[in-house]
């Protein structure tokens, strides 16, 4: 496996994994609050970092059918939401490509430390390469 690392995000506040505190997008990213995750609240978001997707899966969803993956946090490995691939409907099109996050699965992170306004790339620690499955 090559190297692995971790980008670190700069913004107003940043949405970070709720167990492993892992960045995953910035507020300013945020293209809706209004969707419904498995665990209730959820956000459509523009991009999201330090994630991996699982295998693409057609699902049936209240606005419709899309084809759409399991995102996983990078460090911790917790389904923090899914991307959609694909939508079907033709008004469902400006999904695809976007990440959903589950609220209950993140934390709102308000950007107050030194490091505000700087995004930086780390790579990611030894100990949690080695365990990933
Ligand atoms: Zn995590």
């Amino acid at each position: 496996m090559g190297r692995q690392f971790r980008v670190y995000l700069a913004g107003e506040s940043v949405f970070v994994c709720k167990q492993c505190g892992n960045h995953l997008t910035v507020k300013e990213g945020i293209l809706s609050n209004q969707f419904t995750g498995q665990h209730g609240k959820a956000m459509l978001v523009h991009h999201a970092v330090n994630v991996y997707t699982g295998e693409p899966d057609d699902r049936e969803m209240r606005t419709g059918k899309h084809t759409v993956r399991d995102v996983f946090c990078k460090v911790c490995h917790t389904c923090v939401g899914w991307k959609y691939d694909y939508a079907f409907e033709p008004e469902q099109k400006y999904k695809e490509g976007r990440y959903i996050l589950e609220r209950a699965l993140v934390v709102e992170k308000p950007e107050t430390g030194p490091d505000r306004g700087k995004p930086r790339i780390d790579e990611l620690p030894v100990r949690e390469l080695t365990a990933r499955v």
